[in-house]
């Protein structure tokens, strides 16, 4: 997605340890004009998919996944990070391991909210090691459900996870495929970038 790549290209920064800092548009503050735009394209991609429900994490996912739905019309469910006393009944939870804070935590869906009846998209913002979507898919696995695929805005081609996800047969699309960055020039280079 041209329009999501030009903005990484211009606002992204890159730290080392591999991380993409996008938190002037996507992750901290939010520039919905462009969540519009990826809610679109999620909907062109996924357009043949009966998709009735779309998951994501806390917390940066959910920003994107409500921008996301509006184009399908479909509520959205967000795994939770730790158990909250407002969570009523039995729930669906796995273990994360996380890229950015480097450790591990428990995710947890209530039961009543993912059956064997819907058809998941997942959404998030950054596919890394592949540890969240991992984790969010053995959700719906557990749930009975049917995962239709996941939609990523920025996936970096360099880590194991798009490779992972997708030989374990789930559907990946990503908007934007970072294939290499460099901390000390903040160059990103992209996937299909022309060589
Ligand atoms: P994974 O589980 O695939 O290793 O990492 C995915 C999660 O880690 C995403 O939900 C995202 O929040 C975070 N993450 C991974 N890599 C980056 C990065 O380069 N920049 C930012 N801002 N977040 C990242």
């Amino acid at each position: 997605m041209e329009l999501l790549k030009e903005r990484i290209r211009k606002d992204g920064i890159i730290k080392p340890g591999n991380v993409l800092k996008v938190d002037s548009f996507l992750n901290h503050q939010m520039d919905i004009d462009l969540f519009e735009e990826i809610g679109k394209e999620f909907k062109r991609l996924f357009a043949d998919c009966p998709i009735n429900k779309i998951l994501t994490i806390e917390a940066s996912g959910i920003g994107i996944a409500c921008i996301v739905a509006r184009h399908f019309h479909v509520p959205v469910v967000f795994a939770k990070k730790s158990q909250s006393k407002n969570i009523e009944g039995e729930v669906y939870s796995t273990q994360v391991q996380s890229f950015t804070h480097g450790r591990t935590y428990d995710v947890m869906v209530a039961k009543k909210f993912l059956s064997p009846e819907d058809n998941v998209l997942i959404i998030d913002d950054f596919l890394a090691n592949g540890c969240a979507l991992l984790g969010l898919s053995q959700l719906v696995f557990d749930s009975g459900a049917t995962l239709c695929g996941a939609g990523i805005c920025i996936e970096k081609g360099f880590q194991v996870g798009g490779e992972m996800i997708r030989a374990a047969g789930v559907r990946v699309e990503s908007l934007a495929i970072v294939e290499s960055m460099d901390p000390e020039t903040g160059t990103v280079v992209f996937r299909d970038d022309e060589k």
